[in-house]
């Protein structure tokens, strides 16, 4: 498989012998979810409906301890396996994506590439805060001229006495304009048009004016997920925030990205869930021709397509998270990782595809009711649509799983 050489084996910062949650503990969790799940339901629809954020999806998850379910106990997280963390994704997404994206960009991507790759004193000054809701993390990779090809970054790095300084601008990063810490990569200062220039990972605390933060607005759904691009004007951060060895950062931010898609590919089986229930309810209650719309046959042909979605979908990311904790179980294993990098890859552009496939039969059956914010299939076909774009596109995923399959020197790039 070689894409076992574009990730790094991560450093000390594994989870491979921390205490894992006792199965009383995951089904506190998953209760602790479905509770957070109720109580922010009737706040994001309002939320949802005025285009506004919602500032609950953070505070809630606070009082119901949600902001490190993968994390280590002994930084405060809640210790869960990938499979549990992924039905706790999967449960949460059915309130929108913009919910699960939050989670996605906190845990998945943003203290994840912390605890794998971060130094014990890295890990003490950003875990704990970031489990208690102290400091919500975000992972900022794209810009706007770099988007499937990190290479192409122009952010840049340079050392001056014992602080690192930042400067360029990263574009559509999830949590971007409300976290307190951004994972950051840069190239470092001076390098450009140099061919063997390597980006470098860094912890970037956001406080400051030279760190311009904006919220992006101009999107058709997500409304209450924070979209943010920023910009960093020789920013300063400790001289000890840089995550990973100098040079490592490409290979960090692959990695975090297994991660992430396998949050993506969760929460795009919550979207099937929640649509095959809507679709299900309002097939057995709505009436035409006389008889309650489920009984005609091209609407069960919509169902079974919908369920078809949820059932393969939902074998998928089971089959994806358990290769990721066998993954994480064998740090440095390169073979596992790149196990658990094909498995998710395939998770995730079979589910965001399904999940689309499921939006829209749902949204149909719903009829011209189907056509409105104001019911949740269509809420979901908003927001489930950049599922196929981010944290990887449709077109990177099947090149990854095609080049995997056919070896090395089948890379479509280089
Ligand atoms: C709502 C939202 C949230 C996001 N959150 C984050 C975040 O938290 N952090 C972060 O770093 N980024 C984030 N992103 C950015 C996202 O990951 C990128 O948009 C995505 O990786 C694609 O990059 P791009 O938009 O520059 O498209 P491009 O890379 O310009 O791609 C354009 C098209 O060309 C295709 N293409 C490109 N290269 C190839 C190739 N070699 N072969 C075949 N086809 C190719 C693509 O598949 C796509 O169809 C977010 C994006 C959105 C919309």
């Amino acid at each position: 498989m070689n894409h076992v050489d574009t990730i790094a084996a991560p450093g000390s910062g594994t989870i491979a012998n921390a205490p894992a949650a006792t199965p009383e503990e995951c089904a506190q969790l998953v209760a602790d979810v479905e509770a957070y799940c109720q109580e922010i339901r009737p706040i994001e629809e309002i939320a949802y409906l005025e285009h506004e954020p919602n500032p609950a999806i953070g505070e809630l998850a606070k009082k119901y301890n949600m902001l490190g379910m993968s994390m280590p106990k002994k930084y405060g997280g809640r210790a869960v396996d990938s499979l549990t963390y992924a039905r706790a994704l999967v449960r949460i997404n059915r309130e929108g994506t913009g919910v699960r994206t939050f989670f996605s960009g906190h845990t998945s991507i943003g203290q994840y590439p912390i605890l794998k790759y971060g130094t014990e004193e890295q890990k003490d000054r950003y875990l704990p805060a970031s489990c208690r809701g102290d400091c919500t993390l975000a992972f900022g990779l794209t810009e706007p001229d770099a988007g499937s090809n990190p290479l192409e970054g122009t952010c840049t790095w340079r050392r001056e006495g014992d602080k690192f300084i930042l400067n360029g601008v990263k574009y559509l990063i999830s949590n971007g304009s409300v976290a307190d810490a951004v994972i950051v990569f840069a190239f470092p200062e001076g390098s450009e048009g140099q061919p063997d220039r390597r980006m470098s990972a860094f912890i970037v605390d956001t406080a400051g004016d030279t760190f311009e933060a904006e919220a992006l607005h101009a999107k058709p759904g997500m409304y209450t997920s924070d979209t943010a691009m920023f910009e960093m004007t020789d920013h300063p951060i400790s001289g000890d925030n840089m995550l990973g060895d100098q040079g490592n950062g490409f290979r960090i931010a692959m990695h975090t990205l297994v991660s992430g898609r396998l949050s993506v590919a969760s929460g795009c089986l919550g979207t099937i869930e929640d649509c095959l229930e809507e679709s299900l309810r309002y097939a057995r209650e709505r009436e035409q021709h006389g008889k309650p719309i489920g009984k005609h046959q091209l609407v069960q042909q919509h169902i079974a397509r919908i369920e078809m979605m949820r059932s393969t979908s939902d074998a998928l990311v089971e089959r994806a998270a358990l290769a990721k904790d066998r993954s994480d179980a064998a740090p440095g294993d390169k073979e596992e990782l790149a196990r658990a990098d094909f498995a998710i890859a395939e998770a995730k552009y079979w589910a965001s595809n399904a999940a689309w496939e499921a939006v829209d039969r749902a949204v149909q059956i719903f009829g011209g009711r189907g056509w409105s914010e104001l019911y949740r299939p269509f809420r979901h076909l908003q927001d489930v649509r950049v599922c196929r774009i981010y944290e990887g596109t449709d077109e990177i995923m099947q090149l990854k799983i095609a080049s995997s399959l056919l070896g090395k020197e089948f890379a479509a790039f280089g």
